[in-house]
């Protein structure tokens, strides 16, 4: 038995190593003289040390260890103050032989996979702790065994053909090699199916047919009963499926979760749901709708807020839906109740808030943008493995969660592929023929325009230099091989999580929330090929606001901000979504318009003007004032085919309305003569 010591760690901690670390048995004591006591009985295979831990204290009881026969060379994870002095780490490390110092605030994780490096072991839920969802996950792996299993057991002929070479004396260098890279990959992928011990197997041969015929012939018939043994179990029993029979035929169809006390109601919006290509189930209790819940996870649920039960019960369920992880988009559809307006729906987290009596076509309609919007979160994740068993894994775990996949196992064709679908995430493997992971993560890493990329790597080494060269090489993230579903998802998520909250901040003017000018390039940029591509037209546009010197140096730099923020604000509300946004500097703001020409634009930046010379603004002193803006609109492919040449081309057009008077729209020469300039006085 496989077993940890943990001297002076939190109950919580303890807990969720005792999760993740399957099959391993961990004692928790508070004082120093019980992990004494401990130590001294043997036995153990990790110690894990609290910095604060008393009677004796933490370096003691480690000092105290050392003398110990099986204490001298115990793996110590030792946790401390984040900013301890550094004497005091290297003491620990240098002198007291500490492998792993980990620091307050504990990330929990982060000790349970520490720990399980040092074990040799995956980190895996237990299966109470399973989400909902986990058993679709591995059942959809599992689904993958038969059509790989002929590709799994050619792998364990090669291994077997090499071992049997070896046996009889005459293993080539060629075939040794080819078994090799067969049992590493074989290690790498069935632990993905619930073949743990065949995944053990494989990497223990791995490990040792590399040594080839310098082993001894007791070693080469050791690992020739371990070939056997690891085909026994690839071959004995189905994948792991025992949840398959439970749950519902594969539908990819999106899934409508109507919660309805009216019936007959319910039945009509579960037939127009059909007509659209959803899937949908009615409930008409609470209880109902959360044993349903409690089976799968919907992409929409439509919640009836005037069920028979109290009120509360069903605004508790819209606040459990908003916090489950991935959260569950809820839309309110319900009889106008004073007890319940919509800002508390939505402050509950509901996504939408529908009055009845509605005609159900229009119910869905609202269903059917939602799941537009959701979908426009999907993330895209790219993999890059040499291994179609690993991909196919990958995709099997990750398209359920709504995370698009492309997989590659060609790495030569790395960019290609990398620039069609450019990803929010990449995932390498390691060892890849011709150009391996590492390498191609710090090519992806120099190139300023996928600097941000998350970068998680997915391996089946787990020694120190790899890892230093993995993390060193730019990565985000490491995941060891065989793929164990939940923890890649937790992982996955996080890293999305991570790169929206940045991509968001380096992409924001923070004070207007419209794209900054680094943002605007790219996406504008994008705009002109792709009206290229498509021969359609796109408009830009510089706004400037006028004599806006003048309020600041009037009314106080403050009021200036207000007044830049209403612009912003004003901008996103009249474009949003379709159009391109940006501060381009001060007090200077650029539109991109895909599919727009230069005259529409001109019609679109006067509605603006007009509506934004309205806007009242007041000082804190109550002094009302309003304020105006000139405009310059350039066109794609008039006024040039690059962003620069648009920019000069607007910007003098922009000058002009200044010179003009301001307050004004003006569209550059070239279009100019045939239409009269617009002016608003
Ligand atoms: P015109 O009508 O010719 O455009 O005159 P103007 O006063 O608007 O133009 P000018 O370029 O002379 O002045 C721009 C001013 O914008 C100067 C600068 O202090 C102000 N500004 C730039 N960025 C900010 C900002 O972030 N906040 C505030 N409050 N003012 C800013
Ligand atoms: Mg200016
Ligand atoms: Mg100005």
């Amino acid at each position: 038995m496989t077993s940890i010591l943990t001297a002076g760690v939190s109950p919580e901690l303890v807990s969720y190593l005792e999760h993740r670390l399957e099959g391993i048995e961990i004692k928790a004591v508070q004082h120093g003289r019980e992990a004494l006591a401990a130590l001294a009985q043997g036995g153990w295979q990790l110690l894990v040390i609290d910095h604060y831990l008393t009677d004796p204290p933490a370096l003691e009881l480690l000092a105290e260890t050392r003398k110990l026969p099986e204490g001298s060379c115990l793996p110590v994870i030792y946790c401390l103050e984040e900013g301890a002095p550094s004497e005091l780490q290297t003491m620990l490390v240098r002198k007291l032989g500490v492998e792993q110092l980990c620091f307050h605030p504990l990330d929990p994780e982060e000790l349970a996979r520490q720990a399980g490096e040092r074990l040799h072991r995956a980190l895996c839920f237990k299966p109470h702790e399973q989400d909902p969802g986990q058993d679709q996950t591995l059942a959809a792996v599992a689904k993958l065994w038969p059509r790989f299993k002929s590709t799994i057991l050619g792998r364990v002929e090669v291994v077997e053909q090499a071992l049997s070479a070896l046996l009889e004396g005459d293993l080539r260098d060629e075939l040794r090699e080819k078994a090799e890279r067969e049992a590493h990959k074989l290690a790498g992928s069935v632990g993905s199916f619930g073949f743990n011990e065949a995944s053990r197997l494989a990497h223990e041969i791995e490990r040792s047919i590399h040594a080839g015929s310098t082993l001894e012939p007791e070693q080469a018939l050791y690992l020739s009963e371990t070939a056997a043994a690891l085909r026994r179990e690839l071959e004995s029993r189905p994948a792991k499926q025992s949840t398959e029979q439970r749950l519902p035929t594969s539908d990819s169809r999106p899934f409508l979760l109507v919660v309805d006390g009216d019936e007959g109601l319910a039945r009509q919006l579960v037939e127009e749901a059909a007509s659209r290509e959803l899937r949908a189930e009615a409930v008409s209790e609470l209880s109902t709708a959360r044993e349903v819940l409690g089976r799968c996870r919907p992409d929409v649920v439509l919640l009836d807020l005037s069920l028979p039960q109290d009120v509360g019960d069903s605004l508790h369920l819209l606040e459990e839906l908003a916090v489950r992880d991935p959260a569950v988009p809820t839309l309110v559809f319900t009889e106008c109740n004073s007890l319940i307006d919509r800002v508390e729906v939505a402050e509950r987290g509901g996504r939408g808030f529908l009055q009845k009596p509605l005609p159900p076509s229009e119910v869905l309609d609202a269903v059917m943008q939602l799941l537009d919007r959701e979908s426009a979160l999907e993330s895209k994740v790219m993999v890059v493995d040499d291994d179609p068993l690993v991909l196919a894994t990958l995709k099997a775990l990750l398209e359920p969660k709504r995370i698009h996949v492309t997989t590659l196992d060609e790495p030569l064709r790395f960019w290609e592929t990398f620039e069609r679908t450019s990803p929010n995430l990449l995932i390498l493997d390691v060892d890849m023929p011709h150009l391996n992971g590492i390498e191609l993560c710090k090519v992806v890493r120099n190139d300023p325009r996928w600097f941000g990329i998350p970068i998680l790597f997915l391996t089946m080494r787990r020694d120190a230099e790899t890892v230093r060269r993995v993390f060193a090489a730019g990565a985000e993230d490491f995941v060891n091989k065989p793929v164990v579903g939940p923890e890649l998802l937790t992982r996955i998520n996080n890293r999305l999580e991570h790169a929206r909250l940045y991509r968001t901040f380096v992409e924001t003017d923070p004070l207007t929330g419209v794209a900054n000018r680094r943002k605007s390039h790219t996406m504008m940029n994008q705009l002109i090929r792709l009206a290229a591509r498509m021969h359609r037209p796109f408009s830009f546009a510089m706004l400037d606001l006028d004599k806006f010197k003048q309020i600041n140096d009037t009314h106080g730099h403050p009021v200036g901000d207000q007044v830049l923020r209403k612009l912003g604000n004003v901008l996103l509300r009249t474009f949003r979504g379709e159009y391109v946004v940006a501060r381009w500097g001060g007090e200077e703001f650029s539109v991109g318009m895909f599919g727009v020409g230069q005259q529409d634009a001109a019609r679109r930046m006067e509605g603006m003007l007009d509506a934004f010379r309205k806007e009242e603004f007041t000082t804190p002193g109550g002094v009302v004032f309003h304020v105006t803006f000139s405009a310059g609109v350039a066109q794609y492919p008039g006024d040039g085919v690059e962003l620069q040449s648009l920019y000069r081309a607007a910007d003098k057009a922009l000058y002009q309305a200044k010179k003009a008077g301001r307050n004004r729209v003006q569209l550059t020469e070239k279009s100019s003569q045939d239409i009269p300039v617009h002016e608003y006085a």
